[in-house]
């Protein structure tokens, strides 16, 4: 009898088997590990980086811009191959701009949004040409102050809190109160008095919404977007240089989940745009994407420490866990805990044998990065693979906890 146990979450698609392991390119995850030295380690593939860079090019109209958000993976390499893929990057603290700086990064392709930027992350922004996403009045009046302080111009964006969120999406972003963004109805006043303050005006950003896998909601509030852009831009009277559209485009985590249609997404945006008047032909619009261009790419793998069994049931006991991995535990915004797509990476190819739940090593019953699900038989010395672990993994998650540090990171 093959145990079937609760459902796992979906292996995204490019992966590879060799010998019965999971393979990145050809390569045996073994071997990986071996390069690397020791486990729990993330790889992230570049090969799948280049595919989905690709696919949204493919998709998306010509002159809509791509930029990465930082934050879903600020791993250095990783940020450095994808400075040869994107157009942009939107940064979310000063500590971000440094890694970005490291490896060599135009301040001037970056944009820096988020709430509670501090006077020196501020300067250190504008000296470096960084366009600056305003959450407030009183940021833009700080930014202000400090460009005439350092004798520099500073580029000023404004961050729109929309009237409107992104259906079916993880994390809402917009749409009454939040701490994010400048409300609509005072956008056009502070617009006005930026530009006759002779800022480097860079028009609007407006994100209302991220990891939804619902195509129509993504398409109607791109529109939205858009319809907010230059409604603000014209009651103001400013001009509308760039226009970041947000994201909002998420991947499939659970069973269930499908991919979001990215040629319709890419379609509908492009009649959008083509649809637009003159005053609109200078602007540029980009989105910003975190999760959807590098979550697939990355796979999280960690050791079968021990197996043992309770009342019946097998625990397959690793080195890793949700101090590496909070989102696949469940604990990083999740309201019920669900499987992530997991498997037995050394046994890859092999038939589910038995249901297991596969735990991490620390002491907090938290620690699952599998429950009750059916796997091959796997014993200690196995490796397991946590996929799409190429977005808020290794930076998302709390590695100090217990005292067991960070994981490997590995791109290839
Ligand atoms: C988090 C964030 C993103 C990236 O979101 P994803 O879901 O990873 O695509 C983009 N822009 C802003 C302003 C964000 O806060």
């Amino acid at each position: 009898m093959k145990p079937a146990g609760k459902p796992l979450g979906p292996i995204p698609p490019g992966w590879g088997c060799v010998d019965g392991v999971l393979a990145v390119d050809g390569v045996p995850v073994t071997d990986l590990v071996a390069r690397a030295g020791d486990t729990p380690l993330f790889v992230y593939a570049t090969s799948l980086l280049d595919a989905r860079v690709a696919q949204l090019r493919a998709a998306m109209p010509a002159r809509l811009a791509l930029h990465y958000a930082v934050k879903a993976n600020p791993y250095s390499p990783l940020v450095a191959h994808m400075a040869g893929l994107v157009d942009g990057f939107d940064i979310a603290s000063g500590g971000e701009l440094a890694i970005l700086r490291g490896v060599g990064i135009d301040p001037r392709r970056v944009s820096f949004a988020g709430p509670g930027k501090r006077d020196r992350e501020l300067e250190a922004a504008i000296a470096a040409g960084v366009t600056l996403n305003c959450e407030s009045e009183g940021e833009a009046d700080r930014a202000l102050a400090i460009g005439q302080r350092l004798g520099v111009t500073p580029r000023l964006a404004i961050r729109v809190n929309p009237d409107f969120d992104l259906k079916g999406s993880g994390m809402k972003m917009g749409g009454g109160a939040k701490p994010f963004g400048i409300d609509a109805v005072r956008v056009p006043a502070l617009a006005r008095r930026l530009v006759a303050a002779g800022v480097d005006w860079r028009g609007f950003h407006i994100f209302a919404g991220s990891q939804s896998l619902d195509s129509a909601a993504v398409i109607e509030t791109q529109s939205q977007t858009v319809a907010l852009a230059l409604r603000l831009a014209a009651e103001a009277g400013v001009p509308l240089p760039h226009c970041n559209l947000g994201g909002g485009m998420g991947i499939p985590y659970f069973p269930g989940d499908t991919p979001v249609d990215l040629a319709a997404i890419g379609a509908a945006l492009g009649e959008r745009l083509d649809a637009l008047g003159p005053d609109a032909a200078d602007t540029q619009f980009c989105v910003e994407l975190g999760r959807y261009l590098v979550g697939e790419a990355g796979v999280y793998l960690c050791r079968v420490v021990d197996r043992k069994e309770s009342h019946g049931e097998v625990y397959l006991v690793t080195d890793g866990g949700l101090h590496h991995q909070l989102a696949a535990s469940g604990n990083f915004g999740t309201v019920v805990r669900r499987n992530y797509p997991v498997a037995i990476a050394t046994r890859f190819a092999a038939e589910v044998e038995e249901e297991a739940s596969i735990v991490g090593c620390l002491c907090t019953p938290l620690d699952r990065l599998a429950d009750k699900a059916g796997f091959p038989r796997a014993e200690p010395g196995d490796l397991v693979a946590v996929f799409c672990a190429g977005a808020y993994g290794a930076s998302a998650s709390p590695s100090a906890f217990l005292g067991q540090g960070p994981a490997l990171e590995m791109l290839v």
